[in-house]
């Protein structure tokens, strides 16, 4: 029987869900999707054109105009790869309220939906075993100490040449978890039937390798 190759991958700031996501979407031929690329193109854009996170009727007609696809793990925007922007630090300290905001939500819920229909996907995010890809076959939840993670993105940011500063980073992830976890709509919880990873002693390919395992093990039974 084909079954359709589906994965889900929720977690925290820094757990690694990118990293992982690209690795083990390489090993089996899925397009990935970074959902949290998304939140912040709209972060992004929201801040350029100075709309505030409560100006609704704005932000809906922004993220109306915006045309989103991926192509080789990016996120295009309207046809402009807006990458090197995403990761800014700026955008991560504003990002997790915009994506409080429902009605922006449903719309990249929308999109995010239609992508797994097209494709075989593995999608990374906050709410995708539990909202966005319900009936997944395949759901892990990948978590790590918040140190560990901050630590992870503090290398990841002196890689790219950037003044960073550890506290900061802690500190911006914690309050991020505390948002993404608190808020109303879809709020970061792990799915019932996810698979947790906890990855806080453990490195990339060994992660890699539970994941992969566990996906060819659901396939050949
Ligand atoms: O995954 P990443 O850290 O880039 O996500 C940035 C932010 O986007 C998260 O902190 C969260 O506020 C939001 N997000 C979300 N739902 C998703 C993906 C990301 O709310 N599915």
């Amino acid at each position: 029987m084909y079954m359709r190759i589906i994965v889900a991958i929720d977690g925290p700031a820094g757990a690694g869900k990118s990293t992982i996501a690209k690795r083990v979407g390489e090993k089996f031929n899925l397009m990935y999707i970074n959902t949290g690329s998304m939140y912040r193109a709209v972060t992004l854009k929201a801040l350029e054109k100075d709309i505030h996170h409560s100006n609704m009727d704005k932000l809906c007609r922004l993220v109306d105009t915006m045309d989103m696809y991926f192509q080789n793990n990016e996120l295009i925007l309207n046809g402009e790869n807006i990458n090197d922007k995403l990761t800014l630090p700026y955008i991560s300290n504003n990002v997790s309220n915009y994506a409080s905001i429902k009605e922006v939500r449903h719309r990249l819920v929308a999109i995010q939906r239609e992508m797994a229909e097209k494709y075989d996907v593995i999608m990374d995010g906050r709410d995708i075993g539990t909202v966005v890809l319900k009936d997944a076959p395949f759901k892990f939840f990948l978590t790590a100490s918040p140190e560990e993670r901050a630590r992870r993105r503090y290398e990841e940011l002196k890689l790219k040449k950037l003044d960073v500063n550890y506290e900061n980073i802690l500190d911006e992830i914690k309050k991020r978890d505390y948002i993404d976890c608190n808020r109303e709509t879809d709020p970061l919880t792990k799915a019932e039937d996810a698979i947790e990873i906890d990855s806080t002693n453990m490195n990339i390919e060994e992660v890699v390798e539970k994941i992969c395992s566990y996906i060819r093990n659901k396939i050949n039974n």
